[in-house]
């Protein structure tokens, strides 16, 4: 059994990606080829914003976009502190200040109030300027942005939706990639829309930052290529990579996120009982980028991943550290309030084998292991039984 299996994915969609790919190398545009302009008006109208812009990967799109608003040092960005660690990296690389939030155990994403506690916090002590929230939908699920957005306006700040993982994800009608100010996310393949290498995008209704956005990824160009009016970075999203995009946008819309949610709901119904499976918040959709349950403890936790590993079935801890506990932000001062869940939750969580080519009968493999192992750990380690 595959984590994510992308050998399947491209099986299934092999005789449209090849040619797609052939088609790429007899033309020999293998930068910014018609593909990509193509592919950044079809994510726009997916995504329902007026400005899309495609870039080298998901955390170059986040450093572009700090770049845009001017971020650098005497600055506050408050970042969840359960996540990649580019979403608390990019900010710290502009020479800002990443100030942790924590997190809700139900959905995994940035808690408001702490969110709001940190903000206040930053604000009493006088020596960073709060600018902006970067907003993470971790594994799938849009984080709460009805509330992160009242958040925003009461201290005037930015937020930048870090969609790397929530591709395809909604609230109500509404696409991620649409509640930031400026959004961006992560075509690495192993995301919910995934390419054949690296790749990224950026999302803004704004004219003014998609223009700017458009010159940074490009040494900061001008008027033409060789007129460069301010530093910028060489970000590019290649044609090969957009022209795979296409056929695997196409199938992410027709079917694919549809039997990623019809997994998740095999997983829940499964195992709902037997571990605490994660939430997802009314009125809320998820690309479902990993299906995380959680255990009671990390011994809990670790050994059944170890149980799981010797029954061939995969499993991952996203993630094992919380950022305010990542030796690079060490010396920082990014700790500003209490972060036990996220703690927690690094101790606790376990990520399954998800993705819209699992079968029912994998699916119900992983359900049987998972609780035979639970049953047999219960009554042999009762200790650990609430
Ligand atoms: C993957 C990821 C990124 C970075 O994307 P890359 O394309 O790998 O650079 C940023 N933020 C989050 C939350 C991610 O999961």
């Amino acid at each position: 059994m595959q984590f994510r299996d992308l050998k399947k994915q491209y099986q299934s969609l092999k005789k449209e990606i090849d040619p797609a790919i052939q088609q790429v190398l007899t033309t020999g545009n293998f930068i910014s080829g018609i593909q990509v302009t193509e592919l950044e008006e079809q994510l726009s109208a997916y995504v329902g914003v007026k400005h899309c812009i495609t870039c080298g990967n998901g955390t170059d799109a986040l450093t572009l976009a700090l770049m845009v608003w001017n971020i650098g040092p005497g600055d506050a960005v408050f970042v969840p502190d359960f996540t990649f660690f580019a979403s608390g990296e990019t900010p710290a690389y502009e020479g800002a200040v990443p100030i942790f939030v924590d997190v809700e155990e139900d959905t995994f994403n940035m808690s408001p109030s702490s969110l709001e506690e940190a903000i206040w916090q930053v604000k009493r002590e006088g020596k960073l300027i709060p600018r902006v929230i970067i907003a993470v939908d971790l594994f799938g699920q849009p984080a709460d942005y009805p509330e992160i957005r009242r958040i925003a306006e009461k201290y005037g700040l930015l937020i930048l939706e870090d969609g790397a993982q929530g591709f395809g994800g909604r609230i109500g009608e509404r696409k991620a990639c649409s509640f930031g100010d400026i959004s961006t996310t992560s075509f690495f393949p192993a995301k919910p829309l995934g390419c054949y290498g690296d790749g990224g995008a950026i999302f803004t209704d704004n004219d003014e930052w998609a223009a700017l956005l458009r010159s940074y990824r490009i040494h900061g160009k001008g008027a033409d290529k060789y007129d460069n009016v301010r530093i910028g970075m060489n970000s590019r999203l290649d044609t090969l990579q957009a022209a795979i995009l296409q056929v695997k946008l196409k199938a992410f819309e027709e079917y694919e996120l549809a039997d990623v949610n019809l997994a998740a709901r095999r997983y829940t119904e499964g195992l709902h009982k037997t571990v605490k499976t994660p939430a997802v918040r009314e009125g809320f959709y998820s690309s479902w980028a990993q299906y995380s349950i959680l255990l009671k403890g990390k011994e809990e936790r670790d050994r059944l991943q170890a149980y799981l590993k010797e029954k061939g079935i995969p499993s991952m801890v996203y993630y094992p550290r919380p950022m305010s506990m990542q030796g690079a932000f060490a010396g920082m001062d990014c700790v500003k309030v209490d972060l036990s869940v996220a703690v927690d939750l690094c101790q606790r969580v376990l990520a399954l084998p998800m993705h819209p080519y699992l079968t029912a009968e994998d699916q119900e493999e992983v359900i049987r292991f998972v609780d035979a192992f639970i049953r047999k750990d219960d009554s042999v380690n009762p200790i650990f039984k609430q």
